[in-house]
């Protein structure tokens, strides 16, 4: 098959995991006998210096012309003091709104090998943790308005049913290809909104008679998260409370450098990208981890490109190397091989089959 993928490198570590992803696409392709082209996109501070902008036009519509999108990471310090519509994050929000990516998607999960990094105890840890939150992107309260009359500060929080039913239906097409088993998480016994996406979801359950749907209140999910993460296998949420669910879950994995993420709309053009920033206090050391961007690599074959065995080579190859005992900084434990950004892209490669 042939692919065209944009890359935007961004700010910090963004080039150096990105480099070792593309990398592992090249070997990917050499394996299984496709071909990967890569259109360079300026997004971020590195967008800023060069064309003024964070994401000028011509580079949204050139990641919207391709068949997919690599993110490193945008931001740092030296973009703190331009003008807060013109800051890198900005051309994260332009793109994702440009691409029209509602589902957010981010698994939890916890490697074996790295069980001693997780906060929780060890015999939750035990059982096993990996589900999947499926966060609206697009809508909700970050979308409404927002604005502050004398003393007073209000933000508005609308959905409309088919910008529920759209992420339901992510929500229900995700638990099929895992375990059936999908929890709608809303605070309905206080919100008009939530109310509407409980009403909208049992109205899909008919359809997706295979998969078992729950409820679950907002608060009660904060706490089963850290109490009984293995009841879950997806989780279906709206964006705010996605945000904050989706931060606490990658927490209790131990690094943020491990997590990939996709963002997908109602094409099979998708964004994918390690859920972790520009990580500017150890850019350009060759230290970070670049297993979070490679395994997001891995999400767009899976998810956009239908290629579930390329998909599932390169995981086997991240559990490889870490059964082997390599360690990048930021998972390091006794009596494990320390090794850099470089040295851990080339030990994956190496395990690719
Ligand atoms: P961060 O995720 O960049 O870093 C938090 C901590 O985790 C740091 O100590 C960092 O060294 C470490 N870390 C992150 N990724 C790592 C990796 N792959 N390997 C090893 N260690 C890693 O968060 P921050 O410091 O709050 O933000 C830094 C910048 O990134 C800010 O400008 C912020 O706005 C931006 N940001 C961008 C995105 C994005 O591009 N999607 C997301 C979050 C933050």
């Amino acid at each position: 098959m042939n692919k065209n993928i944009a890359v935007i490198r961004g700010d910090g570590i963004g080039p150096e995991i990105i480099r070792e992803a593309l990398r592992v696409l090249d070997k990917i392709a050499e394996l299984y006998g496709h071909s990967f082209e890569y259109t360079e996109v300026d997004m971020g501070g590195c967008a800023i210096d060069k064309w003024g902008d964070p994401l000028p036009k011509e580079m949204l519509d050139k990641a919207i012309a391709s068949d997919s999108v690599l993110l490193g990471a945008v931001g740092g310090e030296k973009w703190n003091d331009v003008p807060s519509t013109m800051r890198p994050e900005k051309g994260l929000l332009r793109l994702r709104a440009g691409m029209g990516v509602y589902a957010n998607n981010r698994p939890a999960k916890i490697w074996k090998q790295l069980s001693d990094a997780s906060p929780l105890r060890k015999e939750i840890v035990d059982q096993g943790i990996d589900f999947i939150i499926v966060r609206e992107l697009i809508g909700g309260i970050y979308f409404g308005e927002h604005k502050t009359v004398g003393d007073t500060a209000t933000d508005v929080l609308t959905y409309s049913e088919a910008e529920i039913e759209r992420i339901g239906r992510i929500g229900f097409e995700t638990a099929r290809k895992r375990n059936h088993r999908l929890c709608s998480v809303e605070k309905s016994n206080v919100l008009d909104s939530s109310r509407l996406w409980k009403k909208v979801m049992h109205r899909l359950a008919a359809e997706y008679p295979d998969v078992t749907l729950t409820d679950m209140l907002v608060d009660n999910c904060a706490m089963q998260i850290v109490k009984n993460p293995k009841q879950f296998d997806v989780i279906v949420t709206e964006n705010m409370f996605g945000d904050i669910l989706s931060d606490e879950a990658s927490q209790i994995t131990g690094s943020i450098g491990m997590i990939p993420s996709s963002s997908l709309g109602s094409t099979s053009c998708g964004l994918y990208e390690p859920i972790h920033g520009s990580a500017p206090d150890i850019a350009g050391k060759d230290i970070a981890n670049p297993i979070g961007t490679i395994l997001s690599a891995a999400m767009m074959l899976r998810y956009s490109f239908d290629m579930e065995a390329e998909a599932k080579a390169i995981e086997d190859a991240v559990s490889a190397f870490l059964d082997q005992g390599y360690r990048t900084a930021d998972i390091m434990s006794e009596g494990m091989q320390q090794v850099g950004c470089t040295q851990c892209g080339s030990l994956i490669l190496e395990n690719l089959r």
